[in-house]
């Protein structure tokens, strides 16, 4: 198998560093934005404003990913309790125990970083604190087998063994290359698809991010053509860094 993997200079990763530190500021201030009464609108507003004061562009506004019919026409992905990914934000309006995807690009100086979190609205049930837990710590998981020398596969191992049996993992979904692009290869499931994929190596900068669902593993599109819900309509959660491969540990790119 041969992949189209594009890694990234020294001077890349200067800029890829200053856009991950962009993008971090701006999910933390729209996420202490969350709270019951706002709209999911606002929300994506706030988001917009804030990477374009910083001297940064939203990624995903007018990205038209392949077989999509029109062009992404938010600024940050917002998905509420059973919405996986993808969500567009809208004239919803959170309530106390909602909890709250966020996930945001941002191109800087050329380069994109890709990064999510999932929040509580409120005060949430222990179950779904729980599922942000372990979701976020499936990815830290993932990251962690991110060792030069490893392979794509490692880190989809350390992810899936990261989540207990009961909760279901999207497999339609998964992480992927990204800098020049929004999206490139190589993939990276958060399963083991029993594909070995390409071998870890410095300059190469990935997107490492599980979708963890309180039920079924199974999602849906729906009709607006970038909303995939849980299919039994249980709850989702999403964490996501771009990281980069080094000749030591990882480096996470998408923080502050
Ligand atoms: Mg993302
Ligand atoms: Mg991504």
């Amino acid at each position: 198998m041969k992949y189209d993997i594009k890694l990234k200079n020294e001077t890349d990763i200067k800029h890829l560093r200053e856009s991950g530190k962009l993008l971090a500021r701006a999910l933390k201030a729209t996420a202490e934005e969350v709270k019951p009464g706002v709209t999911t609108k606002y929300l994506n507003d706030f988001f917009h404003d804030f990477v374009v004061k910083g001297g940064g562009e939203p990624a995903f506004l007018n990205y038209q990913p392949f077989g999509a019919d029109y062009p992404y026409p938010g600024a940050i992905c917002i998905s509420v309790n059973d919405e996986v990914v993808h969500g567009i934000g809208g004239d919803y309006v959170l309530k106390e125990g909602d909890i709250i995807g966020l996930d945001g690009g941002v191109k800087l100086k050329g380069l994109i970083t890709d990064s999510a979190i999932t929040v509580p609205v409120g005060k949430v049930s222990d179950e779904d604190a729980e599922l942000l837990r372990v979701t976020q710590e499936a990815m830290m998981a993932g990251i962690r087998a991110a060792i030069c020398g490893n392979y794509v596969n490692d880190i989809s191992k350390a992810i899936e063994k990261a989540i207990p049996k009961k909760y279901g993992i999207v497999k339609i979904l998964s992480g992927h290359g990204v800098g020049y692009k929004v999206h490139e290869e190589p993939y990276v499931p958060n399963f083991d698809d029993g594909v070995k994929g390409p071998k870890l190596v410095p300059g190469l900068v990935l997107a490492i991010e599980p979708m963890v669902n309180l039920g079924t593993d199974e999602v849906v599109l729906t009709n607006d053509g970038y909303t995939f819900v849980t299919e039994d309509g249980k709850k989702s959660a999403h964490f996501e860094h771009t990281i980069l491969i080094t000749e030591d540990k990882p480096e996470i790119i998408t923080i502050q």
